[in-house]
């Protein structure tokens, strides 16, 4: 096992990356959790840009949009996500995976210098059912933990939850997994500026609600599957010149 210790923590946001358009039935849970337990109608809600932002911020904003004080907000945030995750029934997201990618998760699933897990912003249990929903729930072993957004609403804290969970499925006293060994994936700038606040690794895709301008910021902005490979492979096992040229 130890031998895993430096292998790439690569950490998968799930909406625009690895699925496209796989929302519909995690939108209706939401509403349906939030009318039932803040009475709120949040269908007719019309928010700014939600993507990248976590479940308890998409809740909390259509909340706040519907005059809920903050105060009740809080006070029955665990009731949503319980609420979310028991009411969630995807329908076969199969025809919803990002080309390309179904098979460039098993690939990196067979390499001993690659540990796949989750940074996003669904609530765990909508992240594990989703992603069962379209057939890839087999590459993400949740003993290598994750972040989600039922860990908190700050989507910046979650890269260092996955490090610190990953690290631990190693064994319980490990340091959280390297920085310079962790890469978030993400369509999203939200998912870029995570990746800034943990100090890791970030590699942007253009198959979400974002162009390359928008994402500019990250380490490299890739627009399909096999520039992704290419991208993630190169931080797996960095060509010999790529390691010379950091040293001179
Ligand atoms: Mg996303």
């Amino acid at each position: 096992v130890d031998g895993a210790a430096r292998a790439l923590l690569v950490l998968w946001d799930i909406d625009g990356t690895l699925l496209l358009r796989a929302s519909v039935a995690h939108v209706r849970a939401v509403w349906a959790a939030l009318a039932e337990v803040h009475g709120v109608d949040g269908e007719g809600f019309k928010g700014p840009g939600v993507a990248g932002m976590t479940d308890a911020q998409i809740s909390r904003a259509i909340l706040a949009g519907m005059g809920v004080e903050a105060a009740a907000i809080d006070e029955h945030a665990a009731r949503v996500v319980e609420r979310v995750g028991q009411l969630y029934a995807p329908d076969d997201l199969r025809d919803h995976v990002s080309p390309g990618l179904d098979g460039l998760l098993a690939e990196l699933h067979d390499r001993d210098d690659v540990i796949q897990s989750l940074v996003t912003g669904n609530y765990e249990a909508v992240a594990r059912r989703k992603l069962d929903a379209a057939g890839l729930g087999r590459w993400f072993d949740p003993r290598w933990g994750g972040g989600f957004g039922s860990d908190d609403e700050d989507r910046d804290r979650l890269p260092a939850i996955a490090r610190a969970r990953a690290a631990a499925a190693l064994s319980p006293d490990r340091e959280p997994w390297d920085r310079d060994r962790t890469v978030i994936v993400g369509d999203t700038p939200r998912d870029i500026a995570c990746a800034r606040a943990d100090r890791v690794h970030v590699v942007a895709v253009t198959t979400g609600s974002h162009d390359r301008h928008d994402l500019a910021d990250a380490d490299a902005v890739v627009d399909d599957a096999g520039e992704l490979r290419e991208a993630l492979l190169g931080l797996a096992a960095p060509a010999p010149d790529a390691i010379r040229k950091d040293r001179s």
